[in-house]
């Protein structure tokens, strides 16, 4: 049962590798430990066929070993880490020795239970601190870390009964309660460790893709998507505090040149520029977004014209700076509309400050004009 169980998790973690992003990665490497363990309980059942126990015993104890070896290992690379192979092969070695020597030479049932116990716990507890420092705080990594936790106890309480009271105690073909329990427990925890990892990942897939749906992939900034989500929550936080923000309107001057002359990877690189100086001259509570094309809009919380001009203006001079290697010079324009009433919405607040941009190209670009409307020109609001 347990194996068709392990069989079927690597089925299901091998297709969410194949399906899955490729930043999500340790998904195989859980795949093939569930189904090494699956072929190390098959193992166990030759002890009584002509290849014989010991062959069986060893290569099965092998099997279990890389198993859930390989677990440890999918979940370092999952949580970025490099694969402790050292620790897989040493805890093999050393397993396969102790389990080799105390069936061949000296045999002693509960010896060999003890060194795989405590050596194959090795694996669940480099998981468990692996989980602790580098998982989120989501109920599926506490699910999965509290799950390894357990199961280091649980493994750890085998080697230490077989050392204290020796074979009869944790003999799983001689039932007793604690074997029971064992079985019990080991076998829904491979299920679970599996189904907990699987969450774990998938957790990680709705973050990618909530990611993706609201950044522009270029340049890594918002896309419209997730600048109307953004400005919805600032829109209502205006309401509430009855302050002003403002919208920048900000578009590359003659940017169909640069892709003439320089070719579209040089206009994709400038794009990439132009979103990391606009995003320098902000303050972390500021958004940015790319609007499709070569223009970019910023939004500016809790911010009135005159600190929003200020903050124009330091846009306009570090794009002009010169120094950065591989870029041609290029310019930008700018249109501000200040934002004041809660009744405008997004789209009448990029009307305005997009006429403010055709205005800033119509009067010779690389230059900063203010949209006229609701808020007279002249008026200095102050956040
Ligand atoms: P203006 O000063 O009036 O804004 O002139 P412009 O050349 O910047 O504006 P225009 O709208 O004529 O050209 C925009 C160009 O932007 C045309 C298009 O090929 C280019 N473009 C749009 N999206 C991308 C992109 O993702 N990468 C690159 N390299 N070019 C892009
Ligand atoms: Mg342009
Ligand atoms: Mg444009």
């Amino acid at each position: 049962m347990s194996t068709l169980m392990a069989g079927a998790m690597s089925v299901v973690l091998y297709s969410a590798h194949l399906s899955f992003p490729t930043e999500i990665k340790g998904l195989n490497y859980w795949a093939a430990g569930l189904i090494t363990l699956a072929c190390g309980a098959g193992l166990f059942s030759l002890r009584y066929s002509p290849l014989g126990e010991t062959f069986a015993l060893l290569s099965a104890n092998s099997a279990l070993i890389w198993g859930v070896g390989f677990g440890m290992i999918g979940t370092q690379i999952f949580y970025g880490r490099a694969p402790s192979w050292w620790l897989f092969h040493s805890v093999w070695a050393l397993a396969m020795a102790g389990v080799g020597y105390w069936l061949i030479i000296q045999p002693h049932f509960a010896a060999r239970v003890a060194v795989f116990s405590f050596l194959i716990s090795a694996f669940y507890i480099n998981q468990m601190v692996m989980v602790w420092r580098y998982g989120d705080r989501h109920f599926s990594t506490r699910f999965f870390g509290i799950l390894l936790l357990l199961q280091a106890l649980v493994v750890l309480t085998r080697g230490l009964l077989a050392v204290l009271y020796g074979g009869a105690q944790v003999n799983l073909l001689s039932m007793g309660p604690f074997q029971s329990l064992y079985l019990a427990a080991g076998h829904f925890m491979v299920l679970l460790l599996a189904v907990s990892f699987k969450a774990v990942a998938t957790r990680r897939l709705q973050g990618i893709l909530e990611r993706r749906s609201t950044l522009d992939p270029l340049t890594q900034v918002l896309n419209r998507r997730g600048f109307a989500d953004i400005y919805a929550k600032e829109h209502a936080l205006m309401r509430r505090e009855s302050t002003a923000m403002t919208m920048l309107s900000i578009d590359l001057d003659y940017f169909k040149r640069i892709n003439d002359c320089h070719g579209h990877a040089t206009g994709d690189r400038v794009l990439i520029d132009v979103a990391a100086v606009i995003g320098k001259a902000l303050r972390v509570s500021d958004h940015v977004a790319r609007f499709g094309g070569e223009e970019f809009i910023v939004l500016l919380p809790v911010t009135g014209l005159d600190r929003a001009h200020h903050i124009a203006e330091r846009i306009l001079s570090a794009v002009r700076e010169p120094g950065r290697p591989g870029l041609p010079a290029y310019t930008v324009s700018i249109g501000i509309a200040c934002q004041t009433s809660i009744n405008e919405d997004l789209d009448a607040i990029l009307m305005r400050a997009d006429e403010a941009l055709y205005r800033a190209k119509e009067r010779g670009r690389d230059r900063i004009e203010i949209a006229s409307g609701p808020v007279p020109p002249l008026q200095v609001i102050q956040a």
